[in-house]
């Protein structure tokens, strides 16, 4: 669980809470426990982002197709729900990938036969000429960084350094869109 090369990295938070973290291509998503639900209406209009609802339902769609699964349910899950509904907790909606009141069976990223899906899988739908993939680098830094082109006006560019190898390769990139998605934790002490 603990080692360097496993892909479940525990940790303790500060307050005293055991997690982990998915060190893994997929990240947490190949570790987690693989309810899946789509999010909440609250969450969008809370999020202080603009969403296009559009692009997201749309996402929703080609996502569960590639990871999402209705699960079979065994003695214990069968049991919580029963017992769900007999606290009252309703309505009962049976399978649903919305995220609603009551009581539902959600999606699980898990197939029929107990196989795993990540967000790995979701690669399958990229183009193979537009992407680069990089496993075991760790991105140490980043941040725009002022540089001088030739006719001497200054531009900025998103400047990346990566460890690969106990090698450091540093990165300029121009024209870039930078969306930097290393977890809850990692992000912002990236930004940091
Ligand atoms: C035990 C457990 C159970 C969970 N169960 C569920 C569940 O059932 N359903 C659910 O919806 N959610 C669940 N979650 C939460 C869910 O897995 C996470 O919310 C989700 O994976 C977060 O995705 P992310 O892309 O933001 O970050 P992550 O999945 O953490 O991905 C970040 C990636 O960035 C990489 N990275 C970080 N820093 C660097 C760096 N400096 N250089 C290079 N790479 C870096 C990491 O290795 C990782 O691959 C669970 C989480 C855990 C830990």
């Amino acid at each position: 669980m603990d080692t360097f090369n496993s892909p479940a990295q525990a940790f303790t938070s500060a307050d005293g809470v055991p997690n982990a973290r998915g060190r893994i291509l997929g990240g947490s998503s190949a570790i987690n426990a693989g309810f899946y639900s789509r999010a909440g209406q609250a969450f969008f209009w809370e999020s202080g982002v603009e969403w296009d609802l559009n692009v997201v339902n749309q996402s929703y769609e080609w996502v569960e197709k590639a990871i999402v699964f209705r699960p079979d349910l065994r003695n214990w899950q069968s049991a919580v729900r029963d017992g769900l509904l007999e606290a009252g907790i309703e309505p009962y909606t049976g399978f649903n990938l919305e995220h609603v009141v009551g009581t539902k069976i959600g999606g699980s990223t898990f197939d029929s036969s107990g196989r795993r899906h990540s967000a790995a899988d979701l690669l399958n739908y990229a183009n193979a000429a537009n992407i680069q993939v990089a496993v075991y680098e760790v991105w140490e830094e980043s941040c725009w960084h002022p540089l001088l082109n030739i006719q001497g006006g200054q531009l900025l560019e998103w400047f990346i350094v990566i460890r690969e190898d106990d090698i450091t390769i540093r990165w300029c990139v121009k024209k870039v869109e930078v969306m930097l998605s290393a977890g809850a934790i990692g992000s912002p002490q990236l930004l940091l």
